[in-house]
């Protein structure tokens, strides 16, 4: 295809969405001022908000974020009968789980970000680099906010309206409202979070480098705190080690004896989430590295060079002197969350809560997902009289397994849960769990059959906020978008047993594929599906592979492996720029 031919159709495209543009076109042309002398009554978001006329049936989605949530849903999005539009304040999606190793240089910034208008222009999506700081779901519309700066007083804000909402804009780091903490520690979310960690770790040991200061003074200075024993500050903790030991030592020799890393930890152990096989390994691989592990050891206030803890076992409050905080406690709501929820009469909640088909309850045509927002996954015992009444065909109070037959599959697939308790507990279906209460071939009567899926409720969870929950909820989404038409005529999903018919969509299902946890010195912990543990140098080498293959280009894949070769051959660069 020639270039003209893919400028004209980009032109017409273009002129199609906007016909004012292509009026404002044609007379900046004929006049000879160029695009930049044209001057238009209309504000800015008319313009946004507009349907081009030849394109009017098509609805208009508006998605937030470009993260992994957003990412996902625009990569696997096929449906030409929606036009896309994004809004983000990040013009590029980032491969958090390699963001700690940017911290110290192993990686390096760019090697894990993908341009977002790669994707957009691709695949014909509008962008705007801007982040919503209100969502006004009665109206359909969205308040944005550019941070570019422009010379016409007032364009940076925009209001844009929407058909459908794909809010994935993800969570900030909880500070859980402790003095001082907003202030003076760092966070690691963002990119620009990792790079000035890096500046800053360098930062002290150039501080701490200089002559006529004291021992004490230098001891302050290197003494690195990190808060959280989740993944993230155990991953921190243990690539700061590396680069203390592997790098740093040879740099700065003179201060090396001075340094310190200490991770604080509120609960009882790190990695709770984890096999308590990985959380035992991590803790004495931490001992025998010398991080300093301390455990029941809540943070209470932080100012600009002294941390204080209050202890679980003593109740003593202690004051430390450090150089440098990493904040990594979990995450929160965003302000335009929690102003959402507000509207929408969730603001008793603490995340937003969607159905199990990721739309936000309360509300039409508003999707969520990712760290942004939660499952709200319905009980069976919710709908047990439901449930039982259509079983029971002939009305007769109680219930032969076999009656349960046609409704069993409806059930697994309506309910997850069930099917995760029965995997759980090796069961190969339903019949089993109900077997397990009345035995062979009995009645069963609402009663017991409520005390079988109550225990199966009671061991729900609540999906992790992970990379992989948020990839796979894009993916998902995007899939019922693609086939909404069809879906609507034949719809796909389980028996509505509250209702008629069938929902349109299977629920949202996650699988989860396995966790890691890096420990350093080249040793990672893995919990693999099937209740595998593996840790050590040979998972570490899984670990590189999986997170190679994940990453989302070609280009950035190249990029992180030729950083890790640099990194074995060269060591890490520790210049501040
Ligand atoms: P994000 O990826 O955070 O994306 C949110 C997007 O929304 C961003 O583009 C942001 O710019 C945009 N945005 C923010 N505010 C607005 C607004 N007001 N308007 C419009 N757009 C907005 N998970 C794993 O599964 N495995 C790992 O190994 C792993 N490692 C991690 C390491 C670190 C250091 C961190 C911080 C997280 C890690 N996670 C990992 C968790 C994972 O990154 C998150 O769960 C995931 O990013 C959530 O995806 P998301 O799309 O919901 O949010």
């Amino acid at each position: 295809m020639s270039r003209a031919y893919t400028f004209f159709e980009r032109a017409s495209r273009a002129f199609r969405a906007y016909p004012t543009l292509s009026k404002l076109l044609v007379v900046s042309t004929v006049s000879g001022g160029g695009i930049v002398a044209f001057s238009d009554a209309r504000p800015i978001q008319r313009l946004l908000g507009d349907h081009g006329e030849g394109e009017c049936k098509k609805k208009k989605v508006v998605v937030l974020g470009t993260g992994w949530a957003g990412y996902s849903f625009l990569t696997y999005l096929n449906n030409p009968s929606y036009e896309v539009h994004v809004v983000s304040p990040r013009n590029y999606f980032l491969f958090t789980p390699l963001l700690p190793s940017v911290t110290n240089g192993t990686v390096e910034a760019r090697s894990i970000v993908e341009p977002i208008r790669k994707l957009t222009s691709k695949k014909s999506f509008q962008y705007e680099e801007a982040e919503c700081y209100k969502i006004d779901a009665k109206n359909k519309k969205i308040y944005c906010r550019s941070k570019q700066e422009t010379t016409l007083k007032g364009t940076e804000e925009f209001i844009m309206d929407y058909d459908i909402l794909v809010v994935s804009v993800g969570a900030q780091s909880n500070t859980f409202n402790t003095p001082g903490v907003e202030e003076n520690a760092m966070f690691l979310k963002e990119v620009e979070h990792a790079q000035n960690i890096r500046k800053a770790v360098i930062d002290c040991f150039e501080r701490a480098s200089l002559p006529n200061l004291s021992d004490e003074e230098r001891k302050r200075i290197l003494h690195f705190v990190v808060v959280g024993g989740g993944p993230t500050g155990v991953e921190f903790s243990a690539e700061l080690h590396d680069f203390l030991v592997e790098d740093v030592a040879k740099i700065y020799p003179q201060v090396q004896e001075f340094t310190r890393i200490t991770l604080l930890e509120a609960s009882d152990h790190i990695l709770n989430m984890f096999d308590k096989r990985i959380t035992n390994f991590a803790e004495e691989k931490f001992q025998r590295d010398g991080i300093d592990l301390k455990t029941g050891s809540m943070v209470i206030k932080l100012t600009a060079d002294e941390i204080s803890t209050k202890e679980k076992g003593t109740g003593k409050i202690v004051h430390e002197p450090y150089g440098m905080v990493v904040w990594s406690t979990g995450i929160g709501s965003r302000p335009v969350i929690k102003d959402f929820m507000q509207q929408i009469g969730q603001g008793h909640r603490r995340v937003l809560a969607t159905d199990e088909w990721l739309r936000v309850e309360g509300t039409e045509d508003v999707y969520a997902l990712g760290d942004c927002a939660t499952i709200n996954q319905r009980r069976v015992v919710e709908d047990i009289a439901a449930i039982f009444s259509k079983a029971d065909k002939v009305n007769k109070g109680t219930l032969n397994i076999k009656d349960f037959q046609g409704a069993v599959k409806d059930i697994c697939q309506r309910y997850p849960q069930v099917e995760i308790y029965l995997k759980k507990r090796k069961m190969k279906n339903i019949q089993d769990l109900l077997k397990s209460y009345e035995g062979e071939d009995q009645e069963v009567n609402i009663e017991k059959f409520t005390k079988a899926l109550s225990e199966v409720d009671s061991q729900m969870k609540n999906l992790p906020a992970t990379a992989q929950v948020a990839n796979q909820q894009g993916h998902y989404l995007a899939k019922c978008f693609n086939r909404m038409e069809e879906c609507e005529k034949n719809p796909e999903g389980p028996l509505r047993f509250r209702g008629e018919g069938r929902h349109r969509f299977q629920p949202f299902r996650y699988r989860h594929l396995g966790s890691f946890a890096p420990l350093g010195g080249e040793q990672t912990a893995a919990e693999l599906p099937g209740d595998w543990v593996s840790i050590g140098h040979s998972t570490q080498w899984l670990w590189y592979s999986v997170y190679a293959s994940k990453l989302v280009s070609w280009r950035t894949r190249m990029l992180v492996v030729s950083d890790w070769g640099r990194r074995f051959i060269f060591g890490r660069d520790s210049s501040r720029i």
